[in-house]
C-alpha cells in the first residue's frame, strides 16, 4: 500500500443504480413484428430513430474530389491504390483499394473493408506486413482481411476510419509504434458529442461516401457490393449495414453483444462504442434486425472477452433477436451465425456468406 493515500474499505458506486435503470428503460424501440409488413413498418422508423440518435442529420455533403495518390503493383499482381476523397467539407479519408488481376469480362464485386482498433487504420486490414508493427497485428488478429478478399478476387476497400492511421488527431501524432498503432477516439468522441453527432454516425457517414465513390467510378459491379469488418470493423458493419440499403451482405466479427453485459458493465471499452441515449432505444441484436433479409454472417469467438459476463450466450441472445426479423421476412437462411473458436479474432472462413452475393 502506497504511504501517499489511505485504504477505502467500501466503495460507493453508481454501477448498480445505472443498471437498474438500463433494466426500466432500455430498449423502447426493439424490433416488434409479427409479419413481413410489420417487420417494414418497424425498420423505416427504427431507421429513423437510429439516424437521429447518431447525428447523421449533422453531417454535411461535398464534392468527392477523389485523388489518386499511389498506385503499387504487389506481388501477386494485386493493384494498391491509394485514394484520399473528401467525405465532408475538408474532412479528407484516404482509402487503399486493392484490385485483384482479372481477365473476365464481368465487373468485379467489391466488398468494403472497415477496421477495428488497434491495427493502424487501413494498413493491418490492407496487408501491409512490410510495416513491422502491423505485421504483429495481422499475425495476432487475422486482421488482413482485405488484402485475403483481394486474393480471391475481390475489389476491396480499407479506408482510414476517422481518429486512426493517417486520419489521427494531434494527440497522437507521433511515428512512435503506440501511437501509430492507436487511434483518437476518445478526442474525436469528445469533440462530436457535445454538437449532437457521435463517432459512429460519423465512420457511417464515411463508408456510405465510399459507396458513392464506388458508384461514381463506374469500373466495378455496384449491385452487390459487401461490407466485411472485424471488432470495430464489426460495428461499423453493423451500423453501415442497418442504414444504408446499399450494402447487399454483411460480415460482422466480434462486434454483436448484449450492450448491458459488454458496453455497460464492461464500461472501459473505447469511447467511440458510446452514443448518447443509444441503449434507450436499441440492443445490438435490434440494429441487426434491420440489416434484414440481406444476407449477413456473424462471427462470434467462444473466449472473446468482449462477450462479456456471460460469454457467448450474450452474443447467441442479440442474434436470436436478428432472427425474428429473418423469420418473418422468410429469410431465415440469409442470416448464419457461425460460433469460433478461440478469443477476439477474425476466421477467414466466411465462404457461406460469399456465396450468397
Ligand atoms: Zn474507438
Amino acid at each position: 500500500m502506497s504511504d501517499r493515500t489511505i485504504h477505502i474499505e467500501q466503495y460507493y458506486t453508481a454501477l448498480p443504480h445505472i443498471e437498474k435503470r438500463f433494466d426500466k428503460y432500455a430498449r423502447q424501440k426493439a424490433l416488434r413484428a409479427d409479419s413481413y409488413e410489420e417487420y417494414i413498418e418497424w425498420r423505416t422508423s427504427a431507421r429513423e430513430e437510429l439516424s437521429n440518435i447518431l447525428g447523421m442529420d449533422k453531417m454535411e455533403t461535398s464534392p468527392l474530389d477523389p485523388n489518386v495518390s499511389e498506385r503499387v503493383v504487389l506481388d501477386d499482381g494485386i493493384i494498391r491504390e491509394k485514394v484520399i476523397i473528401q467525405v465532408e467539407p475538408d474532412v479528407y479519408m484516404p482509402v487503399y483499394i486493392l484490385i485483384p488481376k482479372s481477365d473476365s469480362t464481368d465487373r468485379l464485386k467489391c466488398i468494403i473493408c472497415p477496421h477495428g482498433h488497434s491495427g493502424a487504420g487501413k494498413y493491418s486490414v490492407a496487408g501491409r506486413r512490410d510495416i513491422p508493427a502491423v505485421r504483429d497485428k495481422i499475425e495476432f488478429f487475422n486482421y488482413d482481411y482485405g488484402m485475403q478478399l483481394a486474393k480471391k478476387g475481390y475489389v476491396t476497400l480499407c479506408p482510414d476510419c476517422r481518429g486512426f492511421g493517417e486520419r489521427r488527431e494531434l494527440a497522437l501524432q507521433s511515428d512512435e509504434e503506440k501511437d501509430f498503432i492507436n487511434s483518437t477516439c476518445f478526442q474525436l468522441a469528445h469533440m462530436a458529442e457535445p454538437l449532437g453527432m457521435s463517432v459512429i454516425g460519423m465512420c457511417v457517414w464515411d463508408l456510405m461516401r465510399l459507396t458513392d465513390y464506388i458508384i461514381m467510378r463506374d469500373e466495378w459491379a455496384t449491385d452487390n457490393i459487401a461490407c466485411v469488418g472485424f471488432s470495430g470493423g464489426g460495428m461499423q458493419t453493423l451500423y453501415f449495414a442497418a442504414l444504408d440499403e446499399r450494402v447487399k451482405a454483411a460480415v460482422i466479427s466480434g462486434y454483436m453483444y448484449g450492450v448491458k453485459e459488454s458496453l455497460l458493465e464492461r464500461n472501459g471499452n473505447c469511447s467511440c462504442n458510446y452514443v448518447r441515449g443509444l441503449w434507450e432505444a436499441f440492443d445490438m441484436g435490434d440494429i441487426g434486425a434491420m440489416i434484414a433479409p440481406r444476407p449477413v454472417l456473424i462471427q462470434s469467438a467462444r473466449d472473446d472477452h468482449l462477450n462479456g459476463r456471460c460469454g457467448i450466450i450474450n452474443a447467441i441472445e442479440q442474434v436470436d433477436i436478428m432472427r425474428k426479423a429473418y423469420t418473418v421476412t422468410h429469410s431465415d437462411d440469409k442470416l448464419i451465425h457461425k460460433i469460433i473458436e478461440g478469443g477476439h479474432h477474425y476466421d477467414s472462413d466466411i465462404d457461406e456468406l460469399l456465396r450468397l452475393i
